[in-house]
Formats: structure tokens, C-alpha cells, sequence
């Protein structure tokens, strides 16, 4: 790629921050630069026309855990950890309410709701839910988060399902909202986005880092934050970080659709919840943990038979219905359910591994990026 004297210098000269993905990381991070130095020239980098990770592909479900999710995790993760990663998705997700209005994103508290079959699981639940109440009291100052619900399954004509389980103060989100609004506020901010490039390697020298695309073009910024999340390896091949596709499919338009709310299922494996009048059906990634540990964006037989199946027996049963639409999207996971963000070099910090957190996280890891990269205390 040669450079013109004015694509040089208006896109390429003297660059204070680059940041790596124009996912929700990457732009609430390059957001929050410009925004404590106006001055900076910040340009974000994509690979993809459009976000091509997870940003815009996902469920849009403002959940900052449910019961058996979160009893899962303190089963293996320290459990002040795990309390820590629920008030982080919670300010996460209030910050990103700050940003970007409630009308904009089309965010609607209509409850979490977590679905059960076996009544051992469901009692194992329902018997922690005044503990973990309290806990989010003292956590979040939240009263009541957990309620059982007797009524929901019938209401919304769900089938199979025997026990629910409601999150109060669950919200749910139009993805696609979220993020051209993000991208709104990046472009009015006046920082560039650069799509169609993908970074091949970078290099830390001290003084600034060089920037090496896989188009041959090289380019210099002083400081650069990586966000990219699932593909994190490429570029930082030590990270406890790995790629996890999830599969997702759309049904036609229902009519009389009773579903309302976010829906989990089987400690959060599977998703659902109605968008205009659609289902959308997520998860199965437990069917085949190895398989689906991938940056490529193909769907598998073994997962959409299934989401079909749970979906006609018990989410539509004795509906009528086509599946429009199916698609996938890569998170990032690793050994432990939090994020990664740190000083890789001098000048370069990440901010990866978002797990299934990252509509709720994302907008305060951009933030504790930059926080990483200036040297200040974090501030939560
Ligand atoms: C199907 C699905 C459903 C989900 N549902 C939910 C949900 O309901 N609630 C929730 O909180 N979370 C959910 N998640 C997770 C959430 O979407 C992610 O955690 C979040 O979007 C991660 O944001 P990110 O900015 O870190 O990464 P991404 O959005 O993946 O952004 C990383 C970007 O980096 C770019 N990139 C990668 N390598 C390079 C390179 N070398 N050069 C240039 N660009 C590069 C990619 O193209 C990508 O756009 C879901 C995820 C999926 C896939």
C-alpha cells in the first residue's frame, strides 16, 4: 500500500494512541482517551468492515449473573473474585448507560430469567438465593436480585421447563444500536477508524511502537492498546487467552410471541430472548468446548440440530415458524473469568478476554485500559 502526502498526514502522522479492534472495548477505550486528551490524535484499527469479533454479533443481554452461574463460579474461583467481577459488569453496564442514552440502545429492564428442568438443580439455586441477595445488597446495593418466579414459564408459553428463577434488575439491549452509536460517538469525537486493515505484528522500541500490517504498510503511534479479544493470541501469543465461537440463530416473526425478558438455561450455556417479535436462540459452545475453541466464524451441525431441537420442544412448542437467520461470533476466554488488562510493553497495553461479560464490561474495561496505560490507580 504506498500513501499518499495527505492519507499520510492526515491519517498516519504523528498518532498519540492507535488501538487495535473497533469492538465495545476498543472504542469505549479510544473514547475515553480523546476524551481526557482532546488533542491526542487517536485512530482505531479493524480488520473488518464491520466490527468482526463479538461486538455485533451477540445476544444483547445486560446480565451481571445469574444464580447458577455465579454458583458455579465460586465452585472454582475465589469467591471475593467472583463478587468483584459482578460489580465490575454492574458499573460496566451503568456506564454504558451514561454513554449511550437507554432510548438509543433500546435498553429495557424486563428481568433475567434462569430456566430449569431438574428440580435437584433448581433446589440447589433457590436454597443460596438469600445469601447471594445479600451479598448483592452489600456488593451492589441492590435489594432483592433473585426472586423465584412461579408464573413465567406458563406465561410465556415455554414448555419443559419446570422452574424459573428471575434476576430483577436484568436488562436487555439492540446490539446493532449499541454499537453504531458507539461508533457515532467515536467518529464526533474526531477520531479515525480505519477498517479493512488488519495488524500483523507490533513492536514495542521505547520511545514509540511500530505498527506492521499485513497489507505491508508500517506505521508509527506512540502508545497502542490492543482489544482484540478472541483473536488476542495472534498478535500476543503468551496470553492466557483463547478463542470461543458462539453460534446463535433468529426464528421468523411470530405472531402473539409471549417471550419477555432475557432467558438462561443450563448455567448460562443457552440464551434466548425476543426481538422484534423474534426468537433469538443462542449457545450449545458446551457440546463441543474443543471445536468451538476457534476464530473461524462457521456454524456446526452438532449446535444448530440442537438449538432447534430445545427451541421446537421447548421454547416455540406447537408454533409455527421458519429460522431466518443463523451466525456466529468469537469471544475470548481463558483460566480465569476475568479480564486481562496490563502493560504487555513500555508503551503497549491490552485489554482482552471479555468471556460472555462483554456487553456488560466492555464500556469500563475501554476505560481501565486507558487508566493502565497512563499508570493511574484504577478507580472502580
Ligand atoms: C453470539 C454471542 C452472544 C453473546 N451474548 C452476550 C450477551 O448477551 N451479553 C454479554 O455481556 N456478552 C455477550 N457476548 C460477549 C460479548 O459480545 C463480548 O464479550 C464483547 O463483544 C467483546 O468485545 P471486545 O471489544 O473485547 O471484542 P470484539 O467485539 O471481538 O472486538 C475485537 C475486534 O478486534 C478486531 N481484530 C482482531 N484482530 C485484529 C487485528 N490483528 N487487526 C485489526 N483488528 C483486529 C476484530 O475484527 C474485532 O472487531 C456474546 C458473544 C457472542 C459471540
Amino acid at each position: 500500500m504506498i500513501l499518499s502526502y495527505w492519507e499520510k498526514q492526515t491519517y498516519f502522522n504523528n498518532i498519540n494512541l492507535l488501538v487495535i479492534g473497533s469492538g465495545i472495548v476498543g472504542l469505549n477505550a479510544a473514547i475515553d482517551y480523546k476524551t481526557r486528551f482532546p488533542k491526542a490524535k487517536v485512530l482505531v484499527i479493524e480488520r473488518g468492515v464491520l466490527p468482526n469479533g463479538a461486538s455485533t454479533k451477540n445476544a444483547g443481554f445486560c446480565c451481571f449473573g445469574s444464580v447458577s452461574e455465579l454458583k458455579d463460579d465460586i465452585s472454582h474461583i475465589e469467591e471475593n473474585t467472583v463478587w468483584q467481577t459482578v460489580l465490575l459488569r454492574y458499573k460496566g453496564l451503568n456506564k454504558l448507560r451514561k454513554l449511550v442514552k437507554d432510548n438509543i440502545i433500546s435498553y429495557q429492564q424486563l428481568g433475567g430469567f434462569e430456566v430449569f428442568e431438574s428440580k435437584t438443580e433448581f433446589e440447589a439455586c433457590a436454597d443460596i438465593i438469600s445469601c447471594f441477595n445479600k451479598k448483592m445488597k452489600e456488593t451492589l446495593g441492590l435489594k432483592n436480585v433473585y426472586t423465584v418466579d412461579k408464573n413465567k414459564i406458563k406465561q410465556n408459553g415455554l414448555s419443559g421447563f419446570k422452574y424459573c428463577i428471575k434476576n430483577n434488575f436484568e436488562g436487555q439491549i439492540n446490539t446493532g444500536n449499541m454499537m453504531h452509536a458507539l461508533l457515532g460517538i467515536t467518529y464526533q469525537k474526531g477520531i479515525s477508524i480505519l477498517n479493512n486493515m488488519e495488524v500483523d505484528k507490533i513492536q514495542d522500541t521505547k520511545t514509540h511502537v511500530e505498527i506492521y500490517f499485513k497489507n505491508n504498510l508500517s506505521i508509527k503511534s506512540k502508545k497502542v492498546i490492543i482489544a482484540t479479544n478472541g483473536f488476542a493470541k495472534q498478535l500476543l501469543p503468551d496470553l492466557d487467552v483463547k478463542p470461543a465461537r458462539a453460534q446463535v440463530l433468529v426464528t421468523s416473526p411470530i405472531k402473539n410471541l409471549k417471550l419477555e425478558g432475557a432467558f438462561h438455561y443450563q448455567q448460562g450455556y443457552y440464551y434466548f430472548r425476543n426481538i422484534d417479535n423474534r426468537v433469538l436462540f443462542g449457545g450449545g459452545r458446551n457440546l463441543d468446548f474443543k471445536g468451538e475453541e476457534t476464530i473461524d466464524m462457521q456454524l456446526t451441525e452438532i449446535i444448530q440440530n440442537k438449538l432447534e431441537q430445545i427451541l421446537k420442544k421447548n421454547i416455540l412448542p406447537k408454533q409455527n415458524y421458519k429460522i431466518e437467520q443463523r451466525w456466529s461470533g468469537i469471544m475470548g476466554i481463558g483460566s480465569e473469568k476475568k479480564p486481562i488488562i496490563k502493560h504487555i510493553s513500555k508503551n503497549v497495553v491490552c485489554a482482552v478476554r471479555m468471556g460472555g461479560m462483554g456487553v456488560a464490561i466492555g464500556s469500563l474495561v475501554g476505560q481501565m485500559a486507558v487508566d493502565e496505560l497512563e499508570g493511574r490507580q484504577r478507580n472502580l
